[in-house]
């Protein structure tokens, strides 16, 4: 029933029929991958000595010590610790931004939308090697439907990167969102989300957006104050929930946190002026909160001087509050760094960090890059665990993510769909006899 299995074999078949340089596809053979332990995202305990069986693309057994299939090819990762691959759940994979205030204005006004595509390539590169196997990416910034175009280019094997659900341009009010500051005079400039004003302008759009290829549509339900109203936003989830897609709304105040659940959106993005009854009401509504509060932790381990340095913690330690009060009124948090810029791409394990810092406990923070962010995407028969008929999405660690999660950002091997991406653990495959 997922969007994911009726959508991949026409992918695969369009791929094949082209008949385009061979994309990388899993070994014929079963894969066997060992190593000392596994994490067991659900339970929160390890198994000792797990044996995973990979055919084509799949987890077909896992478990302690299983016997390995006849002719199997073996991945041995010695002394190592496995975990499901990790979920981004908001994440920009074409933004490749200028840290400046005049960054956005910039990539707009100045990069082709062919070089924002070759950006998101490298990203989506930097994404997966630090271990994220899949990604909820919530808006283009500008880049149009070029994440379409990533997310199909992926699929077909033509470049290296995550399993992407995509959102495409964003809905806006008129009047707000970035670039902001430019000059009135200039007619049809580009902007970051697409805006619109009023019911129709706002179901039209939502329709568009989902014509050309969205997952999930985001909108915006307040931009320093409330923006888009409750109809217009209801238009849009409509729209999407017909069409079996999910809304996520960018709200940071309680009052947009309020009109986007009034509208139906299913998870909110930031939050971070939430009070106390808006993170009530997103808990009774069973809709998910992305605090994406790990860019404000680097924001102060990185400030210029002292003075920055003070004002961007007092920030970070509100932000603190509010994430630990969400956890404690029992608020289903995914995990999503916000990366944007050059340096923050392949740096999305920070945010599972800053969520422990925040008071989630480790195992917590873990599930919120795993089989919380799975469920959240609607891809928990797929992605998120590492059960039988789920994708061979693992990565593997040298040290303890329950003792110190700061582990997650040291990955040091990836694999995604049974292909191995990244390998500092072992030199070399062997098979068995
Ligand atoms: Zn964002």
């Amino acid at each position: 029933m997922s969007l994911f299995l009726k959508v991949w074999p026409l992918l695969l078949l369009a791929g094949s029929a082209a008949a385009q340089p061979a994309p990388r596809t899993a070994s014929k053979k079963p894969r066997v991958v060992r190593a000392a332990r596994l994490l067991d995202v659900r339970s929160g305990a390890f198994i000792k000595n797990p044996v995973i069986v990979i055919e084509n693309e799949r987890i077909s057994a896992v478990g302690p010590g299983l016997p390995v299939p006849e002719g199997a090819e073996v991945i041995d990762l010695g002394g190592a610790t496995v975990l499901p691959g990790l979920i981004d759940s908001h994440t920009h994979l074409l933004a490749r931004m200028p840290e400046t205030p005049e960054g956005y204005a910039q990539d707009l006004i100045t990069k082709s939308q062919a070089l924002r595509a070759l950006e998101g390539a490298a990203n989506a590169r930097a994404t997966l090697r630090a271990g994220f196997t899949t990604v909820r990416d919530v808006e283009s910034e500008g880049a149009f439907y070029a994440d379409v175009a990533l997310r199909d280019a992926i699929r077909q094997g033509l470049v290296e990167g995550p399993r992407m659900l995509v959102s495409t341009r964003g809905l806006g009010a008129v009047g707000t969102y970035y670039p902001s500051g430019l000059s009135p005079d200039l007619k049809d400039r580009p902007t970051g989300a697409q805006l619109i004003s009023g019911v129709e302008e706002a179901r039209r759009a939502a329709r568009e957006q989902l014509g050309h290829g969205a997952d999930l549509l985001k909108l915006y339900a307040d931009w320093h104050h409330p923006t888009l109203t409750v109809e217009e936003m209801r238009a849009i989830v409509e729209e999407a929930h017909k069409a079996g897609r999910k809304v996520a709304a960018h709200a940071v105040t309680s009052e947009g946190i309020r009109n986007a659940l009034a509208a139906g959106a299913d998870s909110i993005e930031h939050g971070h002026e939430a009070d106390r009854a808006a993170l009530e009401l997103i808990k009774k509504q069973g809709a998910f909160l992305i605090p994406t509060i790990g860019y404000f932790e680097v924001a102060v381990e990185e400030a210029p001087n002292a003075q920055a340095r003070q004002l961007r913690d007092k920030r970070l330690q509100s932000l603190r509050k509010v994430v630990a009060l969400a956890h404690k009124a029992g608020v289903k948090i995914a995990s999503g760094f916000d990366a944007n810029s050059a340096r923050s791409q392949g740096r999305n394990a920070w945010e599972v960090v800053a969520l422990h810092r925040a008071g989630l406990p480790p195992i917590e923070a873990i599930r919120a890059a795993t089989s919380r962010a799975a469920e959240l995407l609607g891809l928990q028969e797929h992605v998120g665990t590492l059960e039988p008929g789920r994708y061979a999405d693992l990565i593997a660690l040298s040290g303890d993510p329950l003792a110190d999660v700061t582990e997650l950002q040291r990955v040091r091997f990836v694999m995604k769909g049974g292909l191995v991406v990244r390998n500092e653990l072992t030199s070399d495959t062997n098979s068995s006899p």
